[in-house]
């Protein structure tokens, strides 16, 4: 070997940079390609960096799961069997291998006040709260709704299940928004019977008090495992002082920063 490197052996650095990570779903979904929810994560490398400037967006979810295949050298098919809320928490962790002082920053503005707070920036994946971890067995979390009480079996969605819910019937995409489909499709039992059909399901859906559906969206979301990406601000201005929630936005365009 003409070569003279100070490296010790020519091991690709993808290989010695690798990280493997738990998954907050514990694996659930496919307990067989993530057992005990272990995951490896690759570190971001350029040709990603290139993909990502013209690889087609047309949907935003079949482009994460590109995405996170370049980052786990693993197929599309068996990417597409992880609960979908936890796909940003791999191209975090990917990144954070790569760039690991790499920050966001951001100014928040209180709701209240309008005030402009003072910038943050966040270490990115782990000033994040992990949002939701599943225990080992996990099955599925339960929901009662406040109103009707009906008692709600949810298991959170993965990818799969969440483009069936996104590519849905022209009928049912005009009376669902996405936000709701995405939910619903993580509805298991209504009372402990299992939805005959999607027709089904949504006429349920539709009978509920707006109490009960916000209610249900809401806590369907929570349950969701994954990164928090909400973060609490007390207000710096003294005359105002009040709590907030300013919303992270980490779709794609974040991570091509
Ligand atoms: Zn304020």
């Amino acid at each position: 070997m003409a070569i003279k490197t100070n490296l010790p052996d020519l091991t690709p650095a993808s290989q010695r940079f690798k990280q493997e990570i738990i998954l907050p779903s514990g694996g659930f979904s496919n307990p067989i390609a993530f057992p005990g929810g272990k995951f490896i994560v690759y570190p971001w490398d350029m040709a990603t960096s290139e993909w990502m400037v013209t690889a087609p967006r047309t949907n935003e979810l079949t482009y994460m799961v590109q995405l996170v295949s370049r980052l786990s050298h693993l197929s599309t098919e068996v990417v597409k069997t992880m609960v979908s809320s936890e796909l940003p928490l791999i191209v975090m962790v990917a990144r954070a291998l790569t760039f690991p002082d790499s920050k966001v920053e951001y100014v928040a503005t209180c709701p209240y006040c309008r005030t402009n707070q003072a910038k943050v920036a966040l270490q990115i994946p782990n000033a994040l709260q992990k949002i939701s971890e599943k225990p080992a067995g996990y099955t599925c979390d339960t929901v009662t709704l406040p109103v009707s009480k009906d008692v709600i079996t949810v298991k959170p969605a993965t990818v799969t299940e969440q483009e069936a819910a996104r590519n849905r019937p022209e009928k049912f995409q005009k009376v669902l928004g996405n936000a709701e489909a995405s939910a619903l499709a993580a509805v298991r039992t209504v009372g402990g019977g299992v939805p005959d059909t999607q027709d089904e399901l949504v006429k349920w859906y539709r009978a509920l008090s707006p109490t009960d559906s916000e209610f249900l969206v809401t806590e369907i979301a929570k349950l969701n495992p994954g990164v928090s990406t909400s973060i609490k601000h007390v207000c710096d201005n003294q005359a105002c002082q009040r709590e907030f929630t300013y919303e992270l936005n980490l779709t794609t365009d974040f991570f091509r920063g």
